[in-house]
């Protein structure tokens, strides 16, 4: 933790200073006397005063460049959100609403994907989650959380009074005259609660594999896959690495009045047109394996099963497939031929296996570039030289060969062996194509790739 964190920034008093002199010398005033502006500064109090034109005193401090442009960005914003938060602890409901709607705005204008609300022995904190990263925005005044907590609370039609308990819940803001839906999770914790917020932007699903960061190659093969009337397609990666969008990116160029499309997920988050969407609800017994148990005889053409989990849904998948079902699945593991070891773990019969699976897409997500600075760091970026993320991948196609070292259980080494003389195009070579083109950097690629599952 920084120094930062041990105060609330008062951009009122920040906006009351010209901010082209406290950007270009990287002054941050944090707080006011009767005699002294006390800053956060690289500077020596004389020269700072001076540019001021007030007597300052300097803070100790442990920000870099970065940091300094990143909490004086947006200046304005912020410090109608820090006049909302003071006014919402003295008025009635129209500040806090205003302070939501503002800080909602915010988050989704600058692509937050969670906001976070925390609180500390000291403050009221909120992170946003942005390409993956989370990064501390605000400080504010403790009291303001409880109130922000029961508002989020009524906006879902919860239970305002219930803090020992974790609620889930959704709701829909207009945001730029566009709905937006949120989904809310609160959790009790030594503090008081920890809330959540998901920002579900439909732009995010609406994106095809190309625009997801799927090479020409990949794209044809998963194209050619998603041709097929029966068959399994996996999707795998760790946890984060942009599975289920791909899947829903796959789903919208299959869905069709003529084709009857289930999924399983959970919960469901992006509604989608044409497509029976099943949520499982534990609390009612409706489990992941008694939907699929049941999905077939919804008499489906295709079917989302969400993760594998065990060797029951493995069957059922595998099943499906054998009475002539398209069925899409992703499974939590590091490459295509990892796949095929953790599905003979399942158990999966070699004969099954090669006859039912298609198409194994592995992927991650790596940052990429900022295009606007590109990588040196600017306001669009937050000075972190990144912005949006995309895929690397590698898809292997099952054909008859390979469906024949299935049959005859052929290792995953031998397979990865027989692939490299065929110059199969691996993950890390993907990755290298998109390094070269000047998309992301070589740091990022090893990050991303030297995570564990
Ligand atoms: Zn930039």
């Amino acid at each position: 933790m920084c120094e930062i964190d041990k105060y609330i920034l008062n951009y009122k008093l920040i906006q009351s200073f010209n901010s082209d002199i406290l950007i270009k010398n990287l002054i941050i005033p944090i707080y006011k006397d009767d005699l002294f502006t006390f800053c956060f500064s690289v500077l020596q109090e004389k020269e700072i005063s001076q540019l001021l034109n007030t007597p300052v005193k300097t803070l100790d401090h442990d920000l870099i460049e970065e940091d300094f442009l990143f909490y004086l960005n947006e200046i304005e914003v912020k410090e109608k959100l820090y006049s909302l938060s003071i006014s919402s602890l003295f008025e009635e409901h129209k500040s806090i609403n205003n302070f939501i709607y503002s800080l909602l705005t915010y988050a989704n204008n600058s692509s937050v994907s969670d906001i976070h609300f925390d609180v500390n022995e000291q403050f009221f904190y909120i992170r946003f989650r942005i390409d993956g990263r989370l990064k501390h925005y605000f400080n504010f005044d403790k009291k303001l959380f409880l109130i922000v907590s029961s508002v989020l609370k009524l906006y879902c039609k919860e239970d305002i009074t219930q803090l020992r308990k974790p609620l889930n819940g959704r709701f829909t803001k207009s945001i730029n005259n566009k709905e937006v839906d949120f989904r809310f999770s609160s959790m009790p914790t030594i503090f008081g609660e920890s809330l959540v917020l998901r920002i579900l932007n439909k732009a995010n699903i609406s994106k095809n594999l190309k625009e997801l960061g799927f090479s020409n190659h990949s794209h044809n093969l998963i194209k050619k896959s998603l041709t097929l009337s029966s068959g399994i397609i996996l999707v795998t990666g760790p946890t984060g690495s942009g599975k289920t969008t791909s899947l829903y990116a796959m789903l919208n160029i299959l869905k069709s009045l003529n084709k009857k499309i289930i999924t399983i997920e959970d919960p469901v988050e992006y509604r989608l047109d044409y497509i029976q969407q099943v949520e499982i609800n534990e609390k009612i017994n409706l489990t992941y394996h008694e939907i699929l148990k049941n999905i077939l005889r919804q008499d489906p053409d295709i079917i989302l099963i969400g993760e594998i989990r065990d060797e029951e849904a493995l069957n059922i998948a595998m099943q499906a497939s054998l009475t002539g079902h398209l069925v899409l699945a992703t499974l939590h593991t590091n490459s295509t031929c990892d796949t095929i070891n953790r599905l003979k773990d399942l158990n999966a019969p070699s004969y099954l296996l090669a006859n039912t699976l298609k198409t194994i897409v592995s992927q991650r997500l790596v940052l990429k570039k900022c295009e606007v600075c590109l990588g040196k760091g600017c306001a669009s970026c937050n000075y972190t030289k990144y912005k949006n993320r995309e895929v690397i991948s590698e898809t292997l196609y099952i054909n008859e060969e390979i469906a024949d070292f299935l049959l005859n259980n052929k290792d995953s080494s031998f397979i990865k062996k027989y692939l490299h003389s065929k110059g199969f195009v691996f993950m890390e070579e993907d990755a290298n194509n998109k390094i070269r083109n000047n998309k992301t950097t070589w740091e990022e690629v090893n990050n991303v790739l030297n995570q564990e599952l």
